[in-house]
């Protein structure tokens, strides 16, 4: 993935939109797929603003046994039937190497999670799938395991891979991870691939999305993916993270000279 062996930017096709080469690509919808209605009220808004693509989880990797794992299989056809309503192309994470062909026909990309950025069975397993793929930063990776997680699946022949910024944990407790943009700017001197940042994990304060965002932009990021739902204080994960539709609004309006049309 370096550009050593590539020089020009890798593009990646995500629905009928084009990730990297120029363009700031703006993905955003709920941290879970929780039920139908509040996946289309949440695209309504997704859609309503501007942003290319929807994201959902189905199975959610979480820290307590306790918390919402997702409505797995269920929740990939909820998020595909909201795709297909709304024309956003949509993406969800991958948790298993043996879900990759069941997953393949609901998504139109996958994502690999901060908790398994060096599965690597996982990322050989996507890496032989043609599905766009976006690899999320481990929350203690160096950008060095990083673009070396990325290399196993790219090695495997899928050149579809979209990197993540997500945040690092840090001593610093005010936030929920340091978003760590010196990555970014790294990472587009040293790899082709398109760099893409995660403002919600990255700070996991609703207020600080917006500013993070837009920093986003400022050090070269390819897009950022936003977690928003139609009413956060209901959501069954991250509403104090999520945006709801005043804070998107106002986000997208800010965003809008270098976002690309959907
Ligand atoms: C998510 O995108 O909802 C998620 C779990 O992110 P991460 O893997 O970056 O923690
Ligand atoms: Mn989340």
């Amino acid at each position: 993935v370096s550009r050593e062996m590539q020089s020009h930017d890798t593009q990646v096709n995500f629905g009928r939109n084009t990730i990297g080469g120029g363009t700031f690509t703006v993905i955003a919808g709920p941290c879970a797929v929780e039920s139908k209605e509040q996946m289309f009220k949440s695209a309504e808004i997704v859609k309503k603003y501007g942003a290319v693509g929807i994201r959902g989880g189905a199975f959610k990797p979480r820290t307590s046994p306790y918390s919402f794992q997702g409505l797995e299989e269920e929740g990939l056809k909820i998020l595909k039937e909201t795709s297909a309503e709304y024309g956003l192309p949509c993406v969800t994470e991958i948790i298993d190497a043996g879900h990759v062909e069941m997953m393949e026909s609901y998504v139109d990309a996958f994502q690999i999670g901060a908790r398994n950025m060096q599965n690597f069975k996982l990322l050989k397993a996507v890496g032989q799938s043609q599905k766009p793929t976006i690899l999320k930063r481990g929350m203690s990776a160096t950008i060095e395991e990083l673009l070396l997680a990325a290399e196993y699946i790219y090695n495997e022949g899928n050149k579809n891979v979209i990197i993540c910024e997500r945040g690092i944990r840090t001593y610093e407790k005010a936030t929920r991870n340091t978003l760590d943009l010196n990555a970014v700017a790294y990472i587009k001197t040293k790899s082709h691939l398109p760099v893409i940042v995660d403002p919600s994990h990255g700070t996991g304060i609703r207020e600080l999305v917006a500013p993070m965002a837009k920093a986003a932009v400022a050090c070269g990021a390819d897009g950022v993916i936003v977690e928003v739902h139609y009413n956060p204080q209901i959501a069954l994960s991250d509403g104090q993270q999520s945006l709801d539709e005043n804070h998107f609004a106002k986000l997208m309006s800010e965003l809008n000279p270098f976002v690309q049309a959907a």
